[in-house]
């Protein structure tokens, strides 16, 4: 999969494994890649790769989010999305 982040193409690499650090995800901003480690549950994973999202944002035009502000950005999109059909917005 990939997903294209203010016109840069990330590649995305679902890991079926945890990560032994605890990480559940992590992007790589040199070589434009997402990497997605194995969750309880495909929501999780999916937050996740919102996460990572985020972060290349915050990268890409050097916001300088810190990490705790990019994880409530995470649960508030989230959150957000999952409870509103947003889905005009985009047409
Ligand atoms: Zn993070």
């Amino acid at each position: 999969m990939k997903v294209n982040i203010l016109s840069i193409e990330y590649i995305v690499n679902n890991v079926n494994e945890k990560d032994r650090k605890g990480d559940m995800g992590e992007a790589d901003f040199l070589n434009k890649a997402i990497t997605i480690y194995k969750h309880d549950n495909k929501q999780e994973e999916n937050k996740t790769l919102l996460h990572e999202i985020i972060e290349c944002m915050n990268h890409e035009f050097n916001i300088k989010l810190k990490h705790e502000q990019i994880e409530k950005l995470e649960d508030a999109i989230y959150d957000t999305w999952r409870r509103n059909d947003l889905k005009e917005l985009f047409e």
